[in-house]
């Protein structure tokens, strides 16, 4: 009977979880559109403190918790349930309730819809259904210093909304929209807003940047180093708004000229660490530069033969701080590499730090988003 149940459980969360088609921006009441963020995943504890909190059993309606005041109570992973305060109920999924309209989730303050699930029977998920401005606002101070131009921090709320909206018709069959990890912009709920941040949102609430009518995938990166790359050359598809261009803006950022110093036999540890079959590297070149100069292909000369590597790769075995572009030269000498470079990040879409330097000669976040992004329109969608 229970496993009859399960089954049926599961069967429900499968058409939950990939059946249903979400509405394309799906208004809340004041037509703002609602993202569905993963906010916590890989976990399987979360302590909740907050006022009133209720924790109802999505497929059923069932209340499986509720206390009046202040609570603060733990949620984990249980086979085929969740147990709550050590308690276990056969509910593959819970939406959580509270007054006040903010929750505390492992020390994140979060507000609006909030869903927890079981995900394999060892890992909760979390997801946070929140309308897109909160959501932006949460994100402009994540994403750039508050005490920046407003004229850049606008820049940057209309660039995160439209990335958003991007990412959503994307996963318009999925659970969530954003993973909120390295590859998504990261949300760190509530407690990174401030009045800045605000103002820059509401100063261009429901703004978006559009190419041929429909959201841009709003790329951008924290210093170009000279000049921003063409998408092209950085992730293989070509986008007419993500062109190369010359950003004399970012020359004064911090770290805009890096150096980095690596051994051959750290070069080898680290490769062998993501799986490489090697045990030696005997030497290391570049093959390969964009139209831009950044590194599309370096050669490993390993004990086991030839390693071709794209920038991006390399990058990640070395370490995304460590390699900070792919906008570098080398010198090697006896087992050394001597790394100098430039920039930091992708180089794709807007440079925030020249972001930052057209701001304060005066740009305009329309001038500023232009510059970046062409033959683009800023639209009002709400
Ligand atoms: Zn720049």
């Amino acid at each position: 009977m229970l496993n009859h149940a399960s089954r049926r459980g599961l069967l429900f969360l499968y058409i939950v979880l990939f059946m249903i088609p979400a509405p394309l921006y799906a208004a809340t009441g004041n037509g703002v559109p609602e993202v569905r963020v993963k906010v916590f995943h890989d976990v399987s504890t979360l302590r909740i403190e907050g006022h009133d909190v209720r924790l109802i059993d999505t497929y059923r309606n069932l209340y499986i918790f509720k206390n009046r005041g202040i609570s603060s109570l733990v949620v984990s992973v249980a086979n085929n349930g969740i147990s709550v305060n050590n308690a276990v109920y056969p509910a593959r999924m819970v939406t959580l309730v509270f007054s006040d309209g903010m929750v505390r989730i492992n020390g994140k303050l979060l507000r609006g819809h909030l869903e927890i699930a079981n995900e394999n029977n060892r890992d909760l998920i979390v997801v946070n259904a929140i309308n897109l401005e909160s959501y932006v606002a949460g994100l402009v101070n994540a994403e750039m210093p508050h005490n920046w131009p407003i004229e850049a921090l606008e820049a940057q709320a209309v660039v995160a909304r439209t990335y958003a909206l991007w990412q959503k018709d994307r996963h318009l069959d999925q659970y969530y929209d954003m993973e909120n990890g390295v590859m998504d912009q990261v949300y760190k709920g509530v407690d990174s807003e401030n009045n800045r941040g605000w103002a820059a949102v509401n100063a261009t609430r429901g703004q978006i940047i559009t190419y041929d009518g429909k959201p841009i995938l709003a790329m951008y990166h924290s210093i170009c180093g000279g000049e921003t790359e063409n998408s092209e050359d950085a992730i293989g598809y070509k986008y007419p708004y993500l062109r190369a261009v010359t950003c004399n803006f970012c020359r004064f950022a911090p770290h805009y000229f890096w150096k980095y110093t690596l051994g051959f036999r750290t070069l080898a540890y680290r490769m062998i660490a993501k799986g490489y079959n090697l045990s030696e590297v005997d030497g290391f070149s570049i093959l390969k530069r964009s139209r831009t100069q950044r590194v599309m292909t370096a050669r490993v000369v390993t004990n086991k033969g030839l390693i071709d590597l794209d920038g991006v790769t390399l990058r990640g075995i070395i370490g995304f701080d460590r390699l900070r572009s792919t906008l570098f030269w080398i010198k090697v000498s006896g087992n050394t590499i001597f790394f100098h470079g430039r920039g930091f990040g992708h180089g794709v879409g807007m440079c925030q730090w020249g972001a930052y330097g057209m701001a304060k000669k005066g740009s305009t976040y329309r001038q500023i988003i232009h510059y970046y992004y062409q033959h683009v329109h800023i639209e009002r969608l709400y």
